[in-house]
């Protein structure tokens, strides 16, 4: 991995940064976007990942890990040009009611998706305004459209990451940044062996007995927004199965 020197001039071929992109969805986008023609950096904290996957697309790769201020700067520190900001690293932990609700669990995912999203969109304003037609899209959830059972810690976190993303559209109102939120329902990833802790069981039960979307199902969808004039603004996009009617209805629960 070679990081550019702060000094070194602006690349000319624009640059998309992709949080959380070591698997799922982020690293699918990652994908897409380097197919696109864009200069991906690739960010998450499992660093091998990351590096093979830079490899992989021409990219660059490197440690990030949103819930730490310092790794943020050192992940953005010389990326002079940034045309795409793509808000992916976060996901669910845990499952229960909030009677039981987990502390810690309901910190991770707020440290993750909320405040993640602010700190990784506050670092990259400056150049992505720079680049006189920036892109912002937040990975958010059908969870930040309504609530579901036993889903609060994940719905609150998903519902506040949507709103920092929808208030960012009327702040940047008249500056050069579109702003698209895609929202995905069930989508086969890493994502329930997270929010199970590892129970591999648990994990693939939930996406048994229906075709859910792929990861790469939801990146195409992302660089075509990213792929649209810079007049056109993709605001939301919810991205569901056929056999997903919304958060709390699939064709299991029926
Ligand atoms: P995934 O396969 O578990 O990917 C999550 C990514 O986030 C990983 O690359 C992980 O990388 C990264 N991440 C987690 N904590 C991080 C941190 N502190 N700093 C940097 N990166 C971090 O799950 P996914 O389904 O692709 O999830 C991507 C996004 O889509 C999430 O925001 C999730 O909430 C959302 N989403 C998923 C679904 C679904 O059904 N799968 C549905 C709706 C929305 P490291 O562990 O290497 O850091």
């Amino acid at each position: 991995m070679t990081a550019p020197e702060s000094h070194a001039p602006a690349p000319s071929r624009r640059v998309a940064v992709v949080t959380g992109a070591s698997s799922g969805i982020g690293a699918a986008t990652a994908r897409a976007l380097a197919a696109a023609g864009y200069l991906v950096v690739a960010g998450a904290r499992r660093l091998d990942r990351i590096t093979a996957l830079a490899a992989e697309i021409g990219g660059i790769g490197r440690a990030l890990d949103v819930t730490d201020p310092e790794s943020i700067a050192a992940f953005v520190a010389g990326l002079d040009r940034v045309d795409i900001l793509v808000n992916n690293a976060g996901g669910a932990k845990g499952l229960g009611p909030v009677a039981q609700a987990v502390e810690d669990d309901w910190r991770w995912m707020w440290e993750t998706n909320v405040i993640g999203t602010m700190r990784m969109t506050k670092a990259l304003l400056p150049a992505l305004t720079a680049s006189g037609d920036g892109l912002i899209v937040t990975v958010t959830s059908v969870a930040a459209l309504e609530p579901y059972d036993n889903g609060a810690g994940y719905t609150a976190a998903k519902h506040a990451q949507a709103l920092v993303h929808r208030t960012l559209r009327l702040e940047l109102l008249g500056k050069p940044i579109r702003l698209t939120e895609v929202l995905p329902g069930m989508v086969e990833t890493e994502f329930s062996m997270i929010r199970f802790d590892g129970d591999t069981e648990r994990a693939d039960a939930v996406y048994a007995g229906l075709t859910p979307l792929t990861a790469d199902d939801v990146a195409e969808v992302i660089a075509f927004a990213a792929s649209r004039p810079p007049h056109v603004n993709l605001d939301q996009i919810v991205i569901k199965p056929r056999d997903q009617a919304n958060a709390r209805r699939n064709i299991k629960t029926g």
